[in-house]
């Protein structure tokens, strides 16, 4: 059985790790090689240092952006870097503050951190004049931050972009790093939904994976959030840590459905070269969950969590209604979206950049920003073919799915009988299904009509994702 699919460990992930799965797809599908069933190891991907590029500079090359591209931005990530201690399999960019992030000298590096990351803020141009309607504070443990300094980048945000009125704001928080009267005052400046980092509910995986939570501390948390009540809070869990089992998740599923959370994250983990699970284990190998193991596991979490009311709303994400984080869905539609910070990347006028992942090139990088632009670190447009193939891996990872006639304007005729020619031959088996507004689907040898979608079903589909958009990327003309 293959593999789940593996895009991440945390929220913050959610870009990259998407990013990562599609170059390894494309490498995988521009080779010609066989279909991939997990998007294998990744490393991260720093853009050169860059300068700036000025907002109005506009080419006579600029490649068709997609209609949600076109859109002005009206999202922003801000990286916060901070945590206790790095995690066995975190190849973030952190930095480790230890138990004590109240020491005098701690502070001080998180105020100077908020100062270069307002510096960037008050550099950057603002595209168009829609507000936020999205703030994500990831990192990291935005928790460690203190909600002074929160407030000042707030402020920031507030007078560079605008924040819509009723705008997502949202920020990861870690058990062991926040306590009610935090939350609270966290609420005050604006904060509408919590994504907290549980991750397991036994010690010794907690343990196992280096957090520097304890069970006793993710209670407290899910104690503070019930007495907070926020208008809108996830609970994040890893699966297949190492030592991990059926039954371990069988009841860290329970406990998650039982601590009534709006929102769940369930992501695979990932071992990533250069972090300590990667020099002590080997995917699919014990201690770590074999592939069935980790697809019936999968297959567990999709199950108990849409039995408890959860819509899998994205293939690693479970909401009640009204719940699903909009933010996130900024990404997996390829809308644009401001990013600052170190290591956080941005996706503004059809380029992806990522900034400097060291504190001390990030910090150069920011000192060396003259005047207002919008940073590209020199990064060319994405061509047509990248976001063609950008849309179908992401779409496919919606429940949503993709709108048929929607990807034929945007990328034409040719390129829209290519995905169905693929698609056509997963749906015998139940891999793939159609939504058609009429009786007859395309697909089926009906019409082409306005609003016919399609998407991998759940689980049998999501589980070979990867083999399927593999397919996808080597039909696509060129
Ligand atoms: S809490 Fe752990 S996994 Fe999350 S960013 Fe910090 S070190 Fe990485």
């Amino acid at each position: 059985m293959a593999a789940p699919p593996r895009l991440g460990c945390a929220p913050l992930a959610l870009a990259p790790r998407a990013d990562s799965a599609l170059r390894a797809l494309r490498a995988s599908s521009r080779g010609q090689a066989a279909s991939l069933t997990s998007s294998g190891p990744i490393g991260d991907h720093v853009g050169t240092v860059p300068g700036a590029e000025r907002s109005q500079a506009k080419s006579a090359d600029e490649p068709r952006l997609g209609a949600a591209s076109r859109d002005a931005p009206a999202s922003a990530y801000v990286h916060l870097p901070f945590c206790k201690r790095r995690c066995f399999y975190c190849d973030f960019p952190v930095r480790a503050v230890g138990d004590d992030a109240g020491t005098p000298a701690v502070q001080d590096a998180m105020s100077k951190y908020v100062d270069l990351v307002c510096a960037e803020i008050d550099a950057n141009v603002r595209l168009g004049s829609r507000p936020l309607q999205t703030v994500f504070f990831g990192g990291g443990t935005p928790s460690l931050t203190a909600p002074g300094l929160l407030e000042r980048i707030l402020a920031s945000l507030r007078r560079k972009l605008g924040i819509a009125h009723g705008a997502e704001i949202s920020m990861e928080a870690d058990p062991g790093t926040f306590d009610a009267v935090k939350l609270r005052a966290y609420l005050d400046l604006g904060v509408s939904r919590f994504s907290v980092g549980v991750q397991a509910f036994q010690e010794e995986l907690l343990r196992g994976g280096g957090r520097s939570h304890s069970l006793a501390d993710v209670r407290r948390a899910i104690e503070d959030m019930h007495a907070v009540a926020p208008p809108s809070w996830s609970l994040d869990l890893i699966s297949g840590l190492p030592f991990s089992t059926p039954a371990a998740w069988e009841e860290s599923l329970r406990m998650a459905v039982e601590a009534q959370p709006h929102h769940v994250s369930v992501y695979d983990l990932q071992v990533e070269e250069g972090t300590p699970f990667g020099h002590w284990y080997s995917p699919g190998q014990s201690p770590l969950p074999s592939d069935a193991t980790s697809s019936a596991m999968y297959v567990m979490a999709s199950e108990t969590l849409r039995s408890s009311g959860y819509e899998h709303y994205e293939v690693s994400n479970y909401a009640k209604p009204g719940h699903q984080c909009r933010h996130n869905l900024t990404y997996w539609t390829r809308r644009q979206c401001y990013a600052f910070g170190l290591g956080a990347a941005s996706y503004l006028m059809g380029r992806r950049f990522r900034r400097p992942a060291k504190m001390a090139a990030y910090r150069k990088w920011v000192h060396s920003l003259q005047g207002e632009a919008v940073p590209m670190g020199g990064q060319p447009k994405e061509s047509l073919r990248d976001q063609m193939e950008e849309e179908l891996m992401l779409r496919l990872r919606l429940r949503e799915g993709l709108d048929l006639m929607q990807f034929e304007n945007e990328f034409g005729a040719a390129a829209r009988e290519a995905v169905v020619g693929v698609l056509a031959h997963f749906v015998d088996r139940g891999l793939v299904e159609v939504d058609a507004p009429c009786h007859k689907s395309l697909l089926s040898g009906g019409v082409r009509q306005a609003g016919e979608r399609v998407r991998l079903t759940d689980p049998s589909g999501w589980l070979v994702s990867n083999d399927i958009i593999s397919d996808l990327f080597v039909a696509l003309p060129d």
